[in-house]
């Protein structure tokens, strides 16, 4: 395995205008297994003086990559994706290793990511002005979209490699040269990734990447600086509230995909084995550590016994093990604090009166695991039902109208997603629209796909990644008002 030997051989140094560095100050991130939660290896942590080297790259790189041919650009993406897609297997033992989930589904994560750079490399040539006659007909209305210029991205842990792909994919096809700041726990993907991107003929300092254990020291005096023209971040609620307010005090350009607690709601008319078939998707894919995780399950009252028994029955056949072992469906969760944030929650539900359908505790074994875990018998004022689970656990609620559930479904701040399974068609329809997400799964448990806009209402967003408006995320409109 090339590239996590390399990695783990001590190549984890931060990645600044094609040089590899360690960080100026000698400080490093450990980076952990958790399955076993051992210690892997360390990479650099960049403190203030790398992330001033890393906008000084970024900008230094600026003009000639915002000036190199649409088309140049794509094919560099092109030439990602290609990569990317013939190491599939040696990226997925990376996030295995780093971030915990099962091979198979790491492997799911490297195409799916790669997926972006394919989408892009074929967006990097789509951007597309106008030209209108004004309304009084004696003028021309020009508009041309530009690149924002040099942009930081910041990223999570839960999808080491999409999340990255999701924003430097569209940052390049637009022209944009950036800083990322991948997340402390799986901080080796985005290195890999970057490794990658050179191969494929990057230029140097178009992406650099700087993991920091130090995110709230190096971030403000990165978005302080009048070279930085674009925060675009991905992670819970909270932090992005922050980032909003560091963005807003220097007027940065901000797109946020934020935290979520989606409904899944089973009508009495639905199709209830595609649904247990979809909410096993939508609650346990990564874990359930998505942020379009089912969140809570809200299912009608006369199809409640059918389908929690149906539920509790595939949660049970879910195997549960380190992700590099063949057979494993579910691997750990990233940290020992998620871990406890489980146990957390299960035990004060139970406390208000849920009963525990399946699982309910930490297996006896190192690492961060949590057995699949099902609730049921759940009130409507359980707290657990506001909170962004983040796990294997999948609390079960009753409802009896469609107007109650809608309710209920709309009663949060967040808005990331929301998953219905019926079969009348008309009824799907109108409680998609009634419903306050930015996405809807109607009779579906997944939504990812790099041709569709991804992103978030109300506290859990703004603005979309993926599809062609991903790209236009990075541009910017200029009108020119011309006459001729
Ligand atoms: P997080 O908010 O703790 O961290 C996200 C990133 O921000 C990490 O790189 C972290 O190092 C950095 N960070 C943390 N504090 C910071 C600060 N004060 N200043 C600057 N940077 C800071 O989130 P997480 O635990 O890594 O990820 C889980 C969260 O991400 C969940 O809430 C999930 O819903 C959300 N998420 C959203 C989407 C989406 O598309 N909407 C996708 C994936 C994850």
């Amino acid at each position: 395995m090339e590239i996590l030997d390399r990695l783990i051989d001590g190549d984890g140094r931060l990645r600044i205008g094609g040089e590899r560095i360690t960080a100026s100050d000698g400080s490093g991130i450990d980076v952990l297994d958790p399955a076993t939660a051992e210690v892997i290896t360390a990479v650099a942590s960049a403190g203030p003086a790398d992330a001033a080297d890393a906008i000084d790259a970024a900008d230094s790189a600026a003009v000639s990559w915002s000036d190199t041919a649409p088309r140049e650009r794509g094919e560099i993406l092109r030439r990602a994706y290609e990569l990317m897609v013939n190491r599939a297997n040696e990226f997925a033992e990376l996030i295995v290793l780093e971030m915990g989930k099962s091979f198979v589904e790491s492997r799911g994560e490297v195409l799916y990511a790669a997926e972006f750079f394919r989408w892009f490399s074929e967006e990097s040539v789509r951007n597309i002005g106008t030209i209108q006659l004004s309304p009084s007909g004696d003028k021309r209305i020009l508009s041309i979209d530009q690149p924002v210029g040099v942009s930081l991205l910041i990223t999570p842990w839960n999808f080491p490699a999409a999340m990255v792909t999701r924003k430097i994919g569209p940052a390049l096809a637009a022209g944009c040269t950036m800083i990322l700041k991948p997340a402390s726990d799986t901080p080796l993907t985005a290195l890999a990734m970057t490794d990658l991107l050179s191969e494929a003929g990057l230029p140097d300092g178009v992406v650099n990447v700087i993991p920091s254990n130090r995110s709230s020291m190096i971030v403000p005096k990165i978005l302080a600086d009048p070279r930085v023209r674009k925060l675009s971040f991905t992670g819970s609620t909270e932090v992005g509230k922050i980032l909003l307010r560091e963005a807003g005090s220097h007027v940065v350009n901000c797109s946020m995909e934020l935290g979520g607690n989606s409904p899944f709601i089973v009508f009495d008319d639905a199709d209830i084995e595609a649904a247990v078939e979809g909410a096993m998707i939508a609650k346990m894919r990564n874990g359930g550590q998505s942020c379009v995780a089912a969140n809570r399950l809200y299912v009608h009252e006369s199809v409640r016994d059918e389908f929690s028994r149906a539920f509790v029955t595939a949660m049970e056949e879910v195997q549960l093990g380190p992700g590099m072992d063949p057979g494993v469906d579910l691997g750990p969760l990233v940290n020992f604090s998620a871990q406890q944030d489980m146990s957390e929650f299960v035990g004060s539900s139970t406390a208000s009166g849920s009963t525990v359908a399946a699982g309910g505790r930490a297996p006896d074994s190192p690492g961060f695991f949590y057995l699949p875990t099902v609730l049921t018998e759940v009130g409507n004022d359980d707290p657990i039902l506001s909170q962004e689970i983040f796990g294997p656990v999948a609390p079960i609620v009753t409802f009896e109208s469609e107007d109650e559930v809608i309710s209920m479904a709309n009663d949060t701040v967040h808005g990331l997603a929301s998953y219905l399974y019926t079969n009348d068609l008309t009824k799907g329809m109108r409680v998609s629209e009634a419903i306050e997400s930015g996405m809807v799964g109607l009779n579906r448990g997944v939504f990812s796909d790099p041709a569709a806009p991804f992103g978030g209402v109300k506290q859990s967003g703004i603005g979309r990644e993926g599809a062609h408006v991903g790209m236009l995320e990075f541009l910017e409109t200029k009108y020119i008002a011309a006459d001729w």
